[in-house]
């Protein structure tokens, strides 16, 4: 098995999917280093989409991964309204600048969707065919496997080249058996894995870089107000709650929000409902192509930053250690169902996305409540345990129903883990959390393909998107 960083999987991405959007986006960059040589020969392009990445790359931005990503983007480090203006233009002109200098016609099958062509190997496929002067051609086929990561027939897993970790832990039992061994936490464990490719300065001030860019992704989808975009005209809601809780008081930034909330009311009622407010904040900017922290995927990316946020303002003493902490754990757990089973919501349903995001947020949360390892682990499992079967079913093909209100479900499923999981005596549980993650992958063998991110099923099939434009 391949070592896989918690930076792997909690990482800066652009909404609104990491399989759909952020995948072909990498695709199409990995693509133009092998463009590059013969880039001034280029005579024409075609993209095939095939499978999901066709029935819901629509609603999931595929088309527009893939044009900006063959510009040159790279969405780590450019401005996503930026970005949204130049695929506008490029649309308008119906002209691309492949890496930013050879300039093409945007012909109509330039991107074609294969709706009823999937292939074998993978549900989301994508293949970049170039065609040169002299009548020759280069093509490719990648595969987006959830996350960001891709693939190719050649390289399993090319996103992934690490040199393998001193303590491997390809399962729960690993963890256990490293930290009853040496007598570690299971962040000192990961710390010591981390630093085969990182300086402990590097791993800590990477794990605090990501918390600001969650807060100031919260930050953003509570103060952004309006539609979001697509057919179903989904209105935000999380501006609207913050100004309902916060009474419509003027508040500069994220550290006065801060400051105001640890002094506010903390009822049930009302903190239950700024963890729905963070996770609904994150997830409308995701669905409105903003910068988020993918964790493990965009469609989840509002479970752990809002567990987080709640940690951080409802729970005492929690400082930069234990967000440290938070991170490396909720990653480390991420890394197993990657190895065993998948975060693709295309091989698993929602239960690969929401579900291990919320496993995640568990054990990272009885981590920094003071569970032992086989607490946190167990933390992981329960809240696994009742994600089990959650199909994937996207209405209109759009990252927004039922995918942002579900975050704030998995959030508040992860904190309950959490809360079960301190009080427990893990030497007792009956169901480890090797034995559901491999529960969880039987499962995703066996759903049927209409429930992996097709839109042909379920709520998509039942909720009629004409209605909804009246
Ligand atoms: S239903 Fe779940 S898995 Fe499917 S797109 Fe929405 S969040 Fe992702």
């Amino acid at each position: 098995m391949n070592s896989i960083s918690v930076f792997d999987i909690i990482k800066i991405g652009v909404g609104p999917s990491s399989s759909h959007t952020m995948g072909p986006w990498h695709a199409a960059m990995e693509f133009l280093k092998l463009l590059r040589p013969r880039l001034n020969e280029l005579k024409s392009m075609q993209v095939s989409l095939y499978g999901s990445l066709a029935k819901t790359g629509k609603g999931h931005g595929t088309d527009y991964a893939v044009l900006m990503g063959l510009c040159g983007y790279d969405y780590r480090y450019k401005d996503t309204n930026y970005l949204l203006e130049q695929y506008d233009q490029l649309i308008q002109i119906k002209k691309i600048l492949i890496d930013g200098s050879m300039s093409l016609d945007l012909t109509d099958d330039f991107i074609v969707f294969h709706y009823d062509i999937t292939h074998e190997i993978h549900p989301n496929a994508l293949k970049f065919e170039a065609f040169f002067d002299d009548d020759t051609s280069i093509n490719q086929l990648y595969f987006s496997l959830g996350g960001g990561f891709i693939s190719t027939l050649e390289s399993p897993e090319s996103t992934l080249n690490r040199s393998t970790s001193e303590f491997p832990c390809h399962h729960g039992k690993d963890i256990l058996k490293f930290c009853d061994t040496f007598k570690w936490t299971i962040p000192e464990l990961i710390r010591h894995n981390e630093s085969t490719w990182l300086s402990q300065s590097e791993i800590e001030a990477q794990c605090l870089y990501l918390w600001e860019e969650m807060k100031k992704t919260i930050w953003r989808g509570l103060n952004n107000t309006g539609n979001l975009p697509g057919i179903l005209k989904v209105k935000r809601r999380a501006s609207d709650l913050y100004q309902q809780f916060t009474k419509g008081i003027k508040i500069a930034d994220f550290d006065e929000f801060s400051a105001v909330l640890k002094l506010s009311d903390k009822s049930f009622a009302q903190v239950n409902q700024w963890i729905s407010c963070f996770a609904l904040a994150v997830n409308e900017e995701n669905a409105a192509y903003g910068r988020v922290v993918t964790s493990p995927t965009n469609g989840a990316c509002g479970v752990i930053p809002a567990v987080l946020c709640y940690a951080y303002h409802f729970l005492p003493q929690i400082g930069e250690k234990e967000i440290i902490d938070f991170i490396l754990v909720a990653g480390e757990i991420g890394t197993l169902f990657k190895k065993n089973a998948t975060i693709s919501a295309a091989m698993g349903g929602c239960q690969a996305e929401i579900g291990v995001s919320s496993a995640m947020a568990a054990a990272a949360l009885c981590q920094i409540s003071g569970g032992s390892p086989a607490q946190v682990l167990m933390a992981a499992e329960i809240a696994m345990e009742h994600h089990l079967g959650l199909t994937c079913d996207p209405v209109a093909g759009l990252v927004q129903i039922p995918c942002i209100e579900r975050n704030s479900m998995g959030a508040m499923k992860a904190i309950t883990a959490a809360n079960i999981a301190i009080v427990s005596d893990a030497s007792q549980a009956k169901v480890s959390l090797d034995n559901v993650i491999n529960t969880m992958w039987q499962t995703a063998q066996d759903m049927s393909l209409k429930y992996k991110e097709t839109s042909e099923a379920g709520l998509a099939s039942n909720i009629s998107v004409n209605l909804i434009e009246c």
